[in-house]
C-alpha cells in the first residue's frame, strides 16, 4: 500500500493557516508542524502530480507512524528536542490505539455520532463491489449488510478490506465511525479502523432482521441560512444570514422510545467538493429543495448560475494543477486555459489561493502566488 501511495510523508511547519487536517477536519494553524502524506494523481491531460494531504500530528494516520518516524529521524531542519517530543507523540499514539479499550457497543445504539465503534458482528450479505472514482483514483467499494441481536446495518468496506469478510462469519470492527451519506447511516472503518476475526460467532438466526438502522433517513436540501451563527461541518467557518447552506436534519424514533436527531450545515460549494459526483448531487438537492419549498424559483436561477461558474472554475483549476508543478509557471497558459473556459481569470486565481481542488490541498508555490 504505501509502495503504491510513493514517496516519502513530510514534516514541516504549515506555511498557511488553509489546510484542513484529513483526519479532524479542523485547520492546522499556520506554523503548526505538520504531516504531509503524499498522495499521487492523475491530471486530465494524463500527467501524474504528488499532492499531499496534512495531518496534525496527534492526527497522524497510525499506518504511515513506522514511516513519519523513519523521516523524522533523519530530519536536520528540527532541533534535537522538538523531534524528541514528535517522536514520544507518535509512540504513544501507537500505544493508545493499541490499548484503547473501548466498550462494545450494539447495533441498536449506533447514532449519527457514534465514534471509536467497537462492535461483533455476523454477515448477512455481501454485496457486489463496484468501482468508483475518489479524487481521481479508482477504487472498489462494496455494501456488507451485518447485524447482531439488536438490528442491521450497510457496514462499507473499501478495497482489500471486501476480501476479509465472508457471509455467514463473525467479526469484530474496531475504531469504525458512522458516516451519514445520501440521508443514510452507514458504518464505516476510516482511517484508523480494523476488522479483525473472532472466536464469538453470531448465528445468522439471531440477528434482529426488522430492525435496520440504515434505514435512518436524513433528505438534505438547501435554504438561505436563518442566522449567521451555524457554523459549516467541513470547513468549520461561519454560514452568513442570507447565504445559501446545504441542511441535513433528521430524527429517528426507535420502537422503544428512544429518539436521535442530527443537524449539519454546509456551504453548498462544501458539500458539493466532497462528493465525487457533483452534478447529480446538486440536482438532487435542487429537487428536494423545490419540494419542501425551501427554496424560490428565483434562488433556484441564482444557484444554478453560481453553480455553473463553480463548477468551470474547478475543471479549470484541474487543468492548471499540472503547470504548478512545473517550474518557472507560465503565467500567460493559466490565462489562456482560463479563457479558453471561459472562466473569470479571478475564480481561477482564487481556486488557486484556496488550494483546493476535489478536496485535496496542494500547495502553490511561493513564486506562483506572487506572479498572480
Ligand atoms: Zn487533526
Ligand atoms: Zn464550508
Amino acid at each position: 500500500m504505501s509502495e503504491k501511495m510513493g514517496g516519502k510523508p513530510k514534516i514541516e511547519p504549515a506555511k498557511s493557516g488553509r489546510a484542513s487536517c484529513r483526519f479532524c477536519n479542523k485547520k492546522i494553524v499556520k506554523q503548526e508542524l505538520r504531516i504531509g502524506i503524499p498522495y499521487p494523481f492523475t491530471t486530465p491531460d494524463g500527467k501524474t502530480v504528488t499532492s499531499y494531504g496534512y495531518y496534525h500530528v496527534d492526527c497522524s494516520p497510525p499506518d504511515k507512524i513506522d514511516s513519519i518516524l523513519e523521516v523524522l529521524s533523519t530530519l536536520t531542519s528540527l532541533d534535537s528536542e522538538i523531534k524528541d517530543q514528535i517522536k514520544e507523540k507518535l509512540e504513544n499514539l501507537l500505544k493508545d490505539l493499541e490499548s484503547s479499550q473501548i466498550e462494545e457497543i450494539k447495533v441498536i445504539d449506533l447514532s449519527p455520532s457514534s465514534r471509536n465503534i467497537q462492535l461483533t458482528f455476523g454477515v448477512i450479505e455481501k454485496g457486489d463491489g463496484r468501482t468508483v472514482v475518489v479524487r481521481k483514483e479508482e477504487r472498489t467499494v462494496a455494501d456488507i449488510k451485518i447485524g447482531d441481536e439488536t438490528g442491521t446495518i450497510n457496514l462499507t468496506l473499501w478495497d482489500e478490506a471486501i476480501n476479509q469478510v465472508r457471509e455467514g462469519k463473525t467479526y469484530k470492527i474496531k475504531n469504525g465511525y458512522i458516516n451519514v451519506f445520501q440521508g443514510r447511516m452507514r458504518l464505516e472503518l476510516g482511517n484508523w479502523g480494523s476488522l479483525e476475526d473472532t472466536d464469538e460467532v453470531i448465528k445468522l438466526d439471531s440477528i434482529k432482521l426488522d430492525i435496520d438502522r440504515s434505514q435512518f433517513m436524513t433528505i438534505p436540501f438547501i435554504e438561505p441560512s436563518k442566522s449567521s451563527r451555524g457554523a459549516c461541518r467541513i470547513c468549520e467557518k461561519k454560514i452568513e444570514k442570507g447565504n445559501f447552506r446545504v441542511a441535513e436534519q433528521s430524527e429517528i424514533e426507535l420502537e422503544d422510545g428512544r429518539k436521535f436527531s442530527s443537524h449539519k450545515f454546509f456551504h453548498v460549494h462544501c458539500y458539493l467538493e466532497s462528493s465525487s459526483e457533483a452534478q447529480a448531487v446538486f440536482d438532487d438537492l435542487v429537487r428536494t429543495s423545490q419540494d419542501r419549498k425551501s427554496l424560490s424559483q428565483i434562488e433556484v436561477k441564482k444557484l444554478t448560475d453560481e453553480f455553473q461558474v463553480y463548477l468551470s472554475a474547478d475543471e479549470t483549476a484541474a487543468a492548471v494543477l499540472a503547470l504548478i508543478t512545473e517550474e518557472p509557471i507560465k503565467i500567460e497558459s493559466l490565462k489562456e486555459i482560463a479563457k479558453k473556459k471561459g472562466v473569470p481569470f479571478h475564480i481561477v486565481k482564487q481556486a488557486l489561493e484556496n488550494g483546493l481542488m476535489n478536496g485535496i490541498y496542494f500547495e502553490p508555490s511561493p513564486g506562483l502566488i506572487q506572479k498572480l
